[in-house]
């Protein structure tokens, strides 16, 4: 029988490379029907993996009958994300780290308009091109701020220099000034939101090399006042791919009231901005380690499903997601297969939602 699901999931490429696991790790994501593995190579200036070790990784998965393709995080995670508790390295301390409006730097994130993280990224982006891989997806902290309705942006010398020279009328306004008179929607908002809007487009230009699809993961209602602009990225990049912000990796937060509301609202607002369903992938994401137990990431596939979602995108940090995660997906997957059967596909021209903070 034809699947209408396509299970994707990513890790470091050691991961698979440990002689006496690659087996087995190989046959638990057969076990689920994965087809396609985003082995993730680089964090914002650390390289995860030698291009050896990831060749190697490819080469392997590849002769398993996987589809192989690449995964970064090219400017910070907001916080020790990567590592958990084993620390996390940091941006380095040549990259302009973004300022917010009272000109503090804030920790483990980098301006998107950093000349020195760009040149990087672009390095790291076409040494996988020349390794075959054609497909990009950078992390959901390609962004300028994080989660919350609030306004967002970097407000470092060069950003307020391209404000000021695309919207010179608001010259006389300083950063706190523009956070403080800014209200959504209104004429200050927008254009703030528009320069911001600019810098991740222009972060996708200058690092995406000719012939590679780029992906941007977008963070669970993740919108332009966070610099995303998901219509503006795929009229420039036409087959742009969407991992759709969703949150909620963890017990606590996916049992809470109304979660399955925010979820699906912010699944809705990714999808009718990308206009199709073929390039959506979902945040199946377990984090940290075990937080999410088997039986809700399950029911969490369902939601995404019931959603429109037909691309699963398993997630789980820098850990390989235990046994009994693939043992739940497995047992549960004729059901979900007959739910993506069965679903009525949304009409993703009507924007109806309504973010659920
Ligand atoms: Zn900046």
């Amino acid at each position: 029988m034809s699947s209408a699901l396509h299970f994707h999931y990513d890790f470091i490429p050691g991961e698979i490379l440990d002689p006496e696991t690659s087996a087995q790790r190989i046959a638990l994501m057969k076990q689920v029907g994965v087809q396609t593995v985003w082995l993730d190579t680089y964090a914002y200036g650390n390289h995860l993996a030698t291009p050896e070790q990831t060749l190697a990784a490819k080469q392997l998965l590849e002769s398993n009958g996987f589809e192989v393709q690449a995964l970064t995080v090219p400017v910070g995670h907001g916080g020790a994300a990567l590592c958990g508790d084993k620390g996390d390295p940091g941006i380095p301390a040549h990259w302009q780290m973004r300022v917010n409006p009272f000109g503090q730097c804030m920790p483990y994130t980098c301006c998107v308009r950093d000349p020195a993280m760009i040149g990087e990224s672009r390095a790291q982006a076409q040494a996988l091109y020349g390794m075959g891989f054609t497909k990009l997806f950078f992390d959901d902290d390609l962004r300028v701020g994080p989660w919350g309705p609030s306004l967002q942006g970097c407000c470092c010398p060069a950003c307020m220099q391209a404000f000021y020279t695309k919207y010179p009328q608001y010259a006389h306004l300083q950063a706190p000034e523009i956070f403080a008179a800014a209200t959504p929607g209104d004429a200050l908002w927008n254009a703030w939101s528009d320069v911001q809007c600019d810098a991740v487009l222009e972060f996708m230009q200058k690092t995406v090399p000719d012939g590679m699809t780029p992906g941007i993961m977008v963070m669970h209602n993740g919108d332009c006042r966070h610099g995303v602009d998901i219509a503006r990225l795929k009229a420039a990049f036409p087959d742009l791919l969407v991992r759709v912000g969703e949150l909620h990796f963890d017990d606590a937060s996916f049992t809470q009231a109304g979660a399955k509301q925010s979820i699906t609202q912010s699944i809705k607002a990714h999808l009718h901005a990308l206009g199709n369903l073929q390039n959506a992938f979902s945040e199946s994401t377990v984090y940290p380690e075990n937080a999410l137990s088997p039986e809700n990431l399950v029911q969490k596939l369902g939601i995404e499903i019931q959603s429109g979602l037909r691309n699963l995108f398993l997630m789980s940090g820098f850990f390989f997601l235990a046994p009994p995660y693939w043992q739940a997906i497995a047992a549960a997957r004729p059901e979900l297969e007959a739910l993506a059967q069965k679903e009525p596909l949304p009409d993703l021209c009507q924007d109806t939602t309504e973010l659920v903070w």
